[in-house]
């Protein structure tokens, strides 16, 4: 389970007070304790006058039975009569009767009984026991008394002999008069009389004589009844109840008042005890105890105000501890914060203000000025501010500050680079420059940190700040230096990203200037290009027809048209249409090329053979190969799919390869060509030669328009096209091409071609 909290601890809670419960307990005992006594001493004087009562009875009733024998014997009712009164004149006694042998009543006074609600005995109604008593005392003589008890309104409850009855008391109780009816024989004993003359002083030894003269020989001559009511001591036992009830409640009364008196001593220490706890509790630790008691009330409270004193001695170092800790989480916040805008800050301005705003909000600098230092001139400007009034800050930033060597406190902040902890300004007004002093004292500036900002070795301003109106410590200008070196390789930083900037833009127009020199000579380009594209048709157009004519007139002379030739002249001859037929194919490349470069290339795919169109081309060039002393073969190849393409375009491809291979192969070389299927959708061809191969640093380039290798037989040089176009045909398949070489051993020309029913082409 969790603990209570402060909170669930002040909710007040229902409670009886500890007063009440006091009070209530210790009324509880002083009533347990007085009705215990009260009942016990009731119980006593019950006793004790029962006793008294009984005793008084048997008293008169052995007097009369000694007294009046002889009255009796004698009938003398005079004297009976006598006896009588004097008998009733005791108080508790209400009636005597006295009866002769024969049970017939010879005196018979009665007090009467009580009347109702009042005390008074009325006469008129005599109050007698109930004869039945005589009559059967008459029939069974008796010389013990006996006693029986009758309520005064009733029958007889029960009668007994002299032994104390256990109910003396109940008359008290139930508050109705009891009647105690004592009846003897009177008879003459026929030993002696002597027997009854203690009767009177000796009660115990009367019993005991009465018992002992219990004889059959005595005569009886009457009975003697005497009647005492209890009612005096009802009366007497209620005023005593009533005087215990009303010193008990005395009793408990001063109980009461005492125990309040005593809880409040307790209870009230207590109370204000528990009232400055909860202030306590509440955070209120200037609240104290006063002792009113010297007991453990009293050192409770001692001890209390020791506590709170503790804990409020506690309480400030914590404070204190937390401040400090607070101020020092804020310093470095700041100078986290201040390198996150010194990060995200590339404008100076901007920059410098930021820092110095947040300097005065963080840290709790109440004033901050920041002057950059220009060595050129010799002067401090530019002033950044926080802190300061709108008004007096825009004078400050208006102000220049000329730096000489003067001993003042700028030149040795900006020459000398010192860090300056001022407690008192009064002990450096005169080292400060009179333009600013007065705006320090107009801010109620009394003491200030200076710091200089340095960025490598040079000094680029300084940082001043005060705490006003506390006095600055050696810990507030250990944080102005560690922001000032911060500030300064920022300042650096932002100037070079200015000068980075202005560079940037100065490049920036330069690269324009410069895209556009070249898009014009670009366009110029292009422009010569075309001409070029349409001077090269022109030309080959207008040199193709010559040539036809040149070659035809050639070969009519060799067929001998013209007569016959000798055979200096056949060999001119054959010379002329060799390089007739060398210059149309130059021509005719240079034709392809330029219809490929104006997009003008004629393309109309149909499925072809390869083996077929190989077979083809090899017939064409088996003449040349021959007349080179070369072996030109097919290499044999099985189920190789059509390929899609144009005709006269792959025709022209192959046969660009195979008279490369032709070419740049010395005799009894071989040329071979195989075709092999790859990955279904392609068929691949290779043309290789035994040929002088190609260096690895021209692979790249032959390619290339009118590229010829510088290392080749001369003989064997063309235009430096027929690669170019045979790739931009490949590519018109969309097929590729490749080659390896091995110089002085032969290269391998790969082409591929898109196998018919693939979408190639
Ligand atoms: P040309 O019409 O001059 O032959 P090409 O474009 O056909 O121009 O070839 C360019 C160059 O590639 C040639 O000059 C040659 O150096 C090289 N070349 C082409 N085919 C072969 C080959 N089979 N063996 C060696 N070199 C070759």
């Amino acid at each position: 389970m969790m603990p209570p909290g402060i909170d669930e601890l002040r909710t007040p809670i229902r409670m009886t007070s500890l007063r009440t419960k006091f009070i209530v307990f210790i009324s509880v005992i002083i009533i347990a304790v007085c009705s215990g006594l009260s009942w016990y001493v009731v119980n006593q004087q019950a006793q004790f006058m029962a006793e008294s009562l009984r005793s008084t009875g048997l008293r008169t009733i052995k007097n009369l039975a000694y007294n009046t024998r002889f009255p009796l014997i004698a009938k003398d009712t005079l004297s009976l009569e006598r006896l009588s009164d004097g008998a009733m004149n005791a108080e508790e006694v209400v009636y005597v009767i006295m009866t002769d042998s024969k049970g017939t009543p010879l005196v018979s006074k009665s007090k009467g009984a009580l009347g109702t609600g009042s005390q008074a005995r009325m006469i008129n109604a005599p109050l007698y026991p109930d004869e039945q008593i005589v009559q059967s005392l008459l029939a069974d003589p008796q010389n013990d008394p006996v006693i029986t008890a009758f309520k005064s309104k009733g029958q007889s409850t029960s009668s007994f002999r002299t032994s104390s009855p256990p109910w003396w008391n109940v008359g008290f109780i139930d508050q109705t008069e009891l009647l105690y009816d004592f009846a003897v024989t009177v008879d003459r004993r026929a030993a002696s009389d002597s027997l009854l003359g203690p009767l009177a002083l000796e009660e115990q030894e009367d019993v005991g004589g009465l018992e002992r003269s219990a004889q059959p020989q005595s005569t009886i001559h009457g009975v003697v009844q005497v009647g005492v009511s209890n009612e005096t001591m009802i009366q007497q036992l209620n005023d005593i109840v009533w005087n215990i009830v009303l010193i008990t409640f005395l009793i408990i009364a001063l109980g009461i008042v005492a125990t309040t008196l005593l809880a409040n001593r307790i209870i009230n220490p207590l109370r204000s005890l528990a009232d400055v706890a909860k202030k306590v509790s509440a955070g209120d630790f200037s609240v104290s105890l006063e002792p009113t008691t010297r007991d453990e009330v009293g050192q409770l409270s001692i001890t209390f105000n020791t506590m709170t004193k503790a804990i409020r001695d506690r309480e400030q170092a914590i404070s204190a501890q937390v401040a400090t800790i607070t101020k020092h989480a804020n310093k470095l916040t700041t100078l986290n914060q201040t390198g996150s805008a010194i990060a995200s800050h590339l404008d100076l301005n901007a920059l410098l203000s930021t820092v110095l705003h947040l300097l005065v909000e963080k840290v709790g600098f109440t004033h901050m000025l920041l002057m950059l230092y220009d060595p050129e001139r010799g002067l401090v400007h530019q002033a950044q501010t926080a802190g300061i009034p709108d008004e007096l800050a825009s004078h400050i930033q208006s102000l220049e500050i000329l730096i000489q060597e003067d001993g003042s406190l700028h030149a040795d902040l900006l020459f000398r680079g010192e860090a300056f902890l001022i407690p008192e300004i009064q002990t450096v007004s005169a080292r400060l420059d009179p333009r600013i002093f007065p705006y320090i004292m107009q801010l109620g500036v009394t003491s200030f940190v200076c710091a200089p900002l340095k960025s490598q070795q040079n000094i680029l301003g300084f940082i001043a700040a005060d705490s006003t109106p506390e006095i600055c410590t050696q810990e507030d200008l250990d944080l102005l230096i560690t922001i000032a070196n911060t500030v300064g390789v920022a300042i650096d930083n932002a100037k070079a990203y200015q000068q980075l900037e202005q560079l940037n833009i100065t490049l920036e127009e330069r690269v324009d200037e410069r895209t556009q020199k070249l898009t014009e000579a670009n366009e110029k380009l292009r422009e010569l290009d075309q001409l070029k594209s349409a001077f090269v048709s022109i030309v080959s157009h207008e040199l193709r027809t010559p040539m036809t004519s040149v070659k035809g007139l050639v070969e009519n002379m060799l067929d001998g048209l013209t007569g016959e030739l000798t055979d200096r002249q056949t060999f001119y001859l054959t010379r002329v249409r060799a390089n007739v037929d060398r210059l149309t194919r130059m021509i005719n490349d240079l034709l392809d090329l330029s219809r490929i470069e104006a997009g003008r290339m004629d393309f109309t795919p149909v499925s072809v053979s390869m083996p077929e169109l190989i077979k083809e081309v090899i017939e064409n060039l088996q003449a040349m190969a021959t007349e080179r002393g070369l072996s030109l073969a097919l290499a044999p190849s099985q189920n190789v799919p059509l390929v899609r393409g144009d005709r006269d375009k792959m025709s022209q491809v192959l046969t660009n390869l195979v008279h490369n291979a032709i070419k740049f192969t010395p005799p009894c070389g071989l040329v071979n060509i195989s075709i092999v299927q790859k990955v279904d959708q392609w068929v691949e061809v290779c043309v290789a030669d035994t040929g002088c191969g190609i260096p690895d640093e021209e692979l790249q380039t032959i390619f290339e328009r009118f590229y010829r290798s510088p290392t080749g037989p001369l003989e064997s040089k063309g235009a430096g096209l027929g690669l170019a176009i045979t790739k931009n045909l490949v590519d018109l398949h969309g097929g590729q091409i490749w080659v390896a070489s091995t110089e002085g051993k032969g290269s391998k020309f790969f082409i591929t071609f898109p196998v018919a029913g693939h979408g190639y082409g």
